[in-house]
């Protein structure tokens, strides 16, 4: 079934993530019945159901004069920002999206990691040198949990495959 659903660039993993429904329901968009659909986008309108084709196409951007991720890092292709904040489908966190970006383009986005994935991918090091706020105690970087408060949302640049993190908690 995944087979025959749009891939996005900056979301490979969408389709594992518990981001998209695999439900039959009505596309708030094209009208049509699908059975794999998103349920939010940053619009006015009141949508709970758009298929993966319109996010993909533009068509529901445009018809709800809306977007799909909330924030994001700058990068300057203008393309690219389009490509990201209205074709391509949010992520689960507790904040809001805050999209990580490298190279001067979006990194993708890989999942959520606590401190226990990131060690067993030998990257901790590197994504907490990366971070912000990068005098973050050692007590507080072991308290990362996958899906937990604080929760890690983990990035890969498409260019020089650097691994980065954003965090955010409850
Ligand atoms: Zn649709
Ligand atoms: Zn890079």
């Amino acid at each position: 079934m995944i087979d025959n659903l749009p891939k996005f660039k900056y979301h490979p993993n969408l389709y594992n993530l518990g981001i998209v429904k695999f439900k039959n329901g009505i596309c708030n968009c094209c009208g049509k019945i699908t059975n794999a659909y998103i349920q939010n986008m940053y619009t006015s309108e009141e949508i709970d159901c758009i298929c993966l084709k319109c996010v993909s196409n533009g068509e529901a951007s445009k018809k709800f004069d809306g977007e799909f991720v909330q924030d994001a890092e700058k990068i300057s292709d203008k393309d690219k920002i389009d490509e990201l904040f209205r074709r391509t489908p949010g992520y689960i966190s507790w904040q809001g999206e805050h999209w990580l970006a490298c190279c001067d383009d979006y990194c993708e986005y890989i999942g959520t990691v606590g401190i226990s994935e990131l060690n067993e991918m030998n990257i901790s090091e590197e994504v907490f040198k990366e971070f912000d706020n990068s005098g973050l105690s050692s007590d507080f970087c072991e308290s990362l949990k996958k899906d937990g408060s604080p929760c890690g949302y983990l990035f890969r640049c498409l260019h020089c495959g650097k691994y980065r993190i954003w965090i955010d908690a409850v």
